[in-house]
């Protein structure tokens, strides 16, 4: 007796078979094991029942009135690629094989059909078909799990070809994906391609640990989790733009002075270690007479007057100059690149500037300047045109205030 799994109970079979007691015999065999049987007796009826039921499995006689079951299978098979079909071939029906190959047929059983044989076929082809369906379900859940991930996932083969990607990472591809620039990908891959270290790590010792690199792709950013799975490179793919921003946000807030929105020490420190062979100019500032102003209008208006001045200054500075608040009413213009009659002059100008702001109760105020140059080569050299604009500055409140003085060396 034939074992017969639960798969085949899952499906209908489509039964055609023109002799009338064949086609009883088996209907009622199919009965037992199937979820639904349908029997026809021709083609045409056969072609019909296809046409109107979800059919899994088809048998078919080949020789029978009206349609045969060759043309029938051509007319399912325009209809449908996959699903099976078998054939009860008696004796002489060699001649249709050709055709039936070409219909793409999954089997042949020769008449007199023997019960156990095509009982074990059917227990066969069921279980094909059940497996392909859990794999097909199993694809689309694994898509879904997958596409519903906040990270782009990316996964490439040994030679960084893309093999598989979700929904995020697509979306950041097309983003970016104009003629004129690299996709993520590439730079994915170009990143991977280029860096040594990564690559001797991947494919000689470890497969478990995680490299991290940060991308900067118009205007946004990524941070890549890369890692080698099997024979696989699995990038993870964050988008961080708008962690980033906040990041830059605090850090620069933190390179500020509070009241005057300058710049402040901790900043200028990080623009010197990054000013190697670089000419520069130094305007050192400081407010005359302020202890008057907070003495005689209070601390508050002080602090008017250093933030209306701090912003005068900035909007006369360019892209590459800086303006630091050195500490209390004295504060530092560094500009590159020129020359100590011109940096002077621009010293002078700012006098101008300053000399126009006229802040309500207190009026009018001014301010000393003391200018210095040099090359800076190493920290020391700073040092010394910090020094000599101080005593610049020293000679300009000396020589009366409101003025401009220059250390020339
Ligand atoms: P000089 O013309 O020689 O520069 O005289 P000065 O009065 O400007 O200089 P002094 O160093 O005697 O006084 C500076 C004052 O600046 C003293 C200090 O209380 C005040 N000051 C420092 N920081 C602040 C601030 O943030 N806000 C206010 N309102 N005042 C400040
Ligand atoms: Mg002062
Ligand atoms: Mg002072």
């Amino acid at each position: 007796m034939i074992k017969v799994t639960k798969n085949l109970k899952k499906l209908n079979i489509l039964y055609v078979e023109d002799d009338e007691a064949v086609n009883n015999i088996f209907t009622s065999i199919f009965k037992k094991y199937a979820k639904n049987i349908y029997s026809a007796f021709n083609g045409e009826e056969g072609l019909k029942i296809f046409k109107n039921n979800h059919i899994d499995i088809v048998i078919s006689d080949i020789q029978m009135p009206k349609m045969s079951g060759i043309e029938m299978a051509k007319e399912i098979r325009k209809i449908n690629e996959t699903v099976p079909i078998i054939f009860t071939t008696a004796f002489g029906d060699s001649g249709y094989l050709k055709e039936a190959i070409e219909i793409g047929v999954d089997a042949y059983i020769l008449k007199p059909i023997d019960k156990e044989k095509i009982l074990k076929k059917l227990n066969k082809t069921a279980d094909n078909l059940v497996l392909k369906q859990e794999l097909k379900n199993y694809t689309k859940l694994m898509k879904i799990v997958f596409d519903y991930q906040t990270d782009g996932l990316i996964l490439l083969d040994e030679d960084y070809n893309v093999i598989f990607y979700n929904k995020v990472a697509k979306n950041i591809m097309q983003k970016h994906n104009t003629e004129n620039y690299k996709t993520v990908f590439d730079i994915i891959k170009s990143k991977i391609k280029n860096d040594k270290t990564l690559k001797e790590e991947y494919f000689k010792n470890i497969d478990d640990s995680e490299k991290m690199i940060c991308v900067s792709y118009n205007n946004k950013f990524y941070e890549l989790k890369i890692r080698k799975v099997d024979n696989y490179i699995l990038v993870n793919c964050t988008d961080i733009t708008d962690f980033k921003v906040k990041v830059d946000e605090i850090e620069d807030k933190s390179l500020r002075d509070e009241l005057t929105g300058a710049y402040n020490r901790k900043k200028f420190d990080r623009i010197i270690d990054s000013l190697k062979n670089t000419y520069i100019c130094l305007i050192m500032l400081d407010i005359d007479d302020f202890k008057k102003i907070n003495d005689t209008y209070g601390h508050l208006k002080g602090d008017e007057v250093l933030k209306k001045l701090s912003s005068a200054i900035q909007n006369h500075l360019r892209e590459n100059d800086f303006f630091i608040r050195w500490g209390g009413e004295e504060f530092v213009v560094l500009l590159q690149s020129l020359k100590l009659d011109k940096a002077k002059k621009i010293a002078e100008k700012l006098r101008e500037v300053i000399n126009s702001i006229e802040i309500e109760e207190v009026g009018y105020f001014n301010c000393s300047f003391g200018v210095a140059c040099g090359l800076i080569e190493c920290k020391d050299d700073f040092d010394k045109i910090l020094k000599y604009s101080d005593d610049a500055l020293y000679l300009a409140k000396k020589n009366g205030k409101n003025r401009v003085e220059a250390h020339w060396k």
